[in-house]
């Protein structure tokens, strides 16, 4: 995390970004996939390119790409998506609420938990299929998005994505195994 936020830039209590990315991310090169389009396993709003499929998904899609660095060797090719939030919120919070306690039925009536440390409210996690997202939220030309909306439990922090479905379906058809493509309810 300190590579991509410096070390001021993220909550080192919860796992939050606290600003803006502002530098590479950084994986060692065995953390490398075989896979054209994944997501380094501890970050869940993180998409990573193979150069060929960065410089595809260049010319077919509005995104915005950065470097992936390896510690010590710099640049590497692989390409990480650029991904911003929205300014509107994605759920109505009675609705995500409800959403969470379905899903984690065990958890009694917590939702989430406020960080002592940055004061960042994160949701318990579940998955963007799982409630409705606001119309308002997507009233945007861009081709990824990110929600405000903060979720994870102990250090885990991610916000949710979603992909409009053409640049969906390129990450699919690059990596099906890694990926899915469900449709979204909007309300
Ligand atoms: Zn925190």
């Amino acid at each position: 995390m300190d590579p991509m936020f410096g070390a001021e830039g993220w909550c080192h209590e919860c796992g939050t970004p606290l600003r803006d990315q502002t530098g590479p991310l950084t994986i060692q090169a065995s953390k490398f996939p075989t896979a054209k389009a994944w997501m380094p396993n501890w970050m869940f709003d993180v998409v990573c390119l193979a150069s060929d499929l960065a410089k595809e998904v260049q010319t077919q899609f509005p995104v915005q790409l950065r470097d992936v660095h390896k510690p010590r060797e710099g640049a590497t090719g692989v390409k990480q998506l650029q991904v911003e939030a929205t300014n509107e919120r994605w759920y109505d919070t009675q609705e995500l609420e409800r959403a969470i306690r379905n899903r984690h039925r065990h958890g009694g009536e917590r939702t989430g938990l406020r960080c002592s440390a940055c004061n960042t409210w994160k949701w318990l996690p579940i998955s963007e299929a799982d409630v409705a997202t606001r119309a308002e939220a997507l009233a945007t030309d861009q081709a990824i998005i990110a929600s405000p909306e903060i979720f994870g439990d102990g250090s885990s922090s991610f916000r949710h994505l979603l992909f409009r479905e053409p640049l969906a379906q390129t990450l699919k058809t690059a990596s099906p195994r890694l990926w899915d493509v469900t449709s979204i309810r909007v309300s």
